[in-house]
């Protein structure tokens, strides 16, 4: 169902603040006639839009009356050929922050309205020309901050993903249609689907949702950056080994310009992935043995991260004592989604060969001071992200979108137990429906107006 929008909505589309130019743009059924009203050409005549071609582009002057506000250039994309599959314009005008505003009242005062967050793309789903894990897609593109939440974001704005889905639920609607007709026979004790094909085919498009589902730690992982914490006891270099780390990457990133963060979080970008050290200060805290919520904090960091290195001192080792240690420490960490380094620092200061043969194989040796083995560490935390990934596969990076898989897979797991315990057609049928709803309201061909609320309102105006 396509909807039909009367609004004609503006908004500033380039950020707000004086720039060389700035971009506006217009969306609507009265887009090209309040254009017709303000733009005049360069032989001072209004432009004809209904004879004007899609995708071109006009130099001329945008006039108040008889007041001229700017020299503009306007592009011209007739419906469905726009983002939003509506007439659009998009007027380039000289970046003022005061030309800008009277370009927005002006357009307000010939009946446009502004734009609320993310409108445009609204429009561009409610008109079919994206659908809603696309839109979402838009949102994290705006948002990307490294090469793989780009590359992840481009892939689902391609639609990928939704390519995927889209497959799931065919197979599905097939199979569905089969058992409604049954149900339409019920009395006669008719079976249109053949049982053993179903639950092939059930099993088979269960697994591609659990699969999927799987690929959503690692998704999220790249996505947001890879959490990571600096453990162990005081003294023994977390600080000075944090600061090596830092020190060659800072550079890069703080060039990348203009991210400012509410938490302030150190990061380092190595080939592409972003590791994001988490407060550190909250575990400095802890060194006071008297603070009982330092150490919680410092708890709280560890639950949180997904890769924790843990760091040993060579001038305090002791077999026992550190084996306890590890023990003690490991076990408060989940295995499935928690990596664990354990590194022995302050190689510089002792002979370390001893000791090598007393920790696990996988142990690093180095000197925060000295940065031997700094390099291997970088290497390590590297391999540990890159382990997960053939690098090409579809990937889930929406938490929205692996909620609605997990629902799918459960009502799949439902379907295969009906199949296996000889339940009814109408048993058979609900399950399969509702495993379609979920995956019908990842892409948004269901969907409630307080979903479309949640996304959108994220987005930011003009978008
Ligand atoms: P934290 O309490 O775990 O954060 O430990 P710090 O980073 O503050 O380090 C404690 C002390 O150990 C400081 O005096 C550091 O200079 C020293 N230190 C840290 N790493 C090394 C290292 O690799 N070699 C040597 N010789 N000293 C180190």
């Amino acid at each position: 169902m396509k909807h039909h929008f009367t609004d004609t909505i503006f908004a500033l589309a380039t950020p707000a603040g004086t720039g060389a130019i700035a971009v506006i743009r217009i969306s609507g059924l009265q887009a090209f006639s309040i254009m017709e009203e303000l733009f005049e050409t360069r032989k001072g005549t209004s432009l004809d839009f209904a004879n004007t071609k899609s995708h071109t582009l006009h130099f001329g002057l945008l006039k108040d009356g008889d007041v001229i506000i700017d020299e503009v250039l306007i592009s011209i994309f007739k419906k469905p050929h726009s983002y939003t599959a509506e007439d659009t314009v998009e007027i380039s005008c000289h970046g003022s922050v005061y030309i800008q505003q009277r370009i927005l009242q002006l357009l307000q005062k010939m009946g446009a309205r502004p734009a609320q967050a993310g409108e445009f793309t609204l429009h561009a789903f409610l008109n079919g020309r994206l659908d809603l894990s696309q839109a979402e897609a838009v949102a994290d593109l705006i948002a990307t901050q490294d090469a793989n939440a780009h590359r992840l974001a481009v892939q689902q704005l391609r639609g990928g993903f939704s390519d995927e889905i889209k497959k799931l639920r065919e197979s599905l609607i097939h199979f569905a249609s089969l058992i409604e007709l049954e149900l339409d026979f019920a009395e006669e004790d008719v079976e249109f689907a053949n049982r053993d094909e179903l639950k092939k085919l059930i099993e088979s498009l269960q697994h591609t949702v659990f699969q999927l589902l799987n690929s959503f730690q690692y998704g999220n992982v790249l996505k947001n950056g890879i959490p990571v914490v600096i453990a162990g006891k005081p003294n023994v270099g977390k600080s000075t080994l944090l600061n090596a780390l830092l020190n060659e990457e800072r550079a890069i990133v703080s060039e990348i310009a203009g991210t400012t963060r509410d938490v302030i979080e150190d990061e380092i970008v190595l080939e592409g992935l972003r590791f994001r050290f988490s407060d550190t200060a909250g575990i400095r805290f802890t060194e006071d043995v008297i603070e009982k919520i330092g150490v919680q904090r410092t708890h709280d960091q560890v639950a949180k991260s997904t890769i924790i290195i843990y760091l040993l001192d060579v001038l305090q080792f002791e077999k026992t004592a550190i084996e306890k240690e590890i023990n003690e420490f490991s076990s408060r960490l989940d295995p499935a989604s928690q990596h664990l380094i354990l590194v022995l620092n302050k190689v510089d200061q002792t002979d370390f060969s001893e000791f090598k043969k007393q920790l696990p194989s996988t142990t690093l040796y180095i000197s925060a001071k000295t940065k031997d083995g700094i390099e291997l560490l970088k290497r390590t935390l590297i391999d540990q992200v890159k382990q997960n990934s053939t690098g090409d596969e579809v990937l889930v990076v929406n938490a929205r979108h692996a909620a609605a898989l997990q629902k799918a897979n459960e009502e799949m797991l439902q379907v295969i137990d009906s199949i296996n315990n000889k339940k009814t057609s109408d048993i058979l049928a609900f399950h399969i429906r509702q495993s379609l709803h979920h995956l019908s309201e990842i892409t948004g061909d269901i969907y409630t107006d307080d979903l479309l609320e949640n996304i959108f309102s994220k987005f930011c105006i003009g978008k």
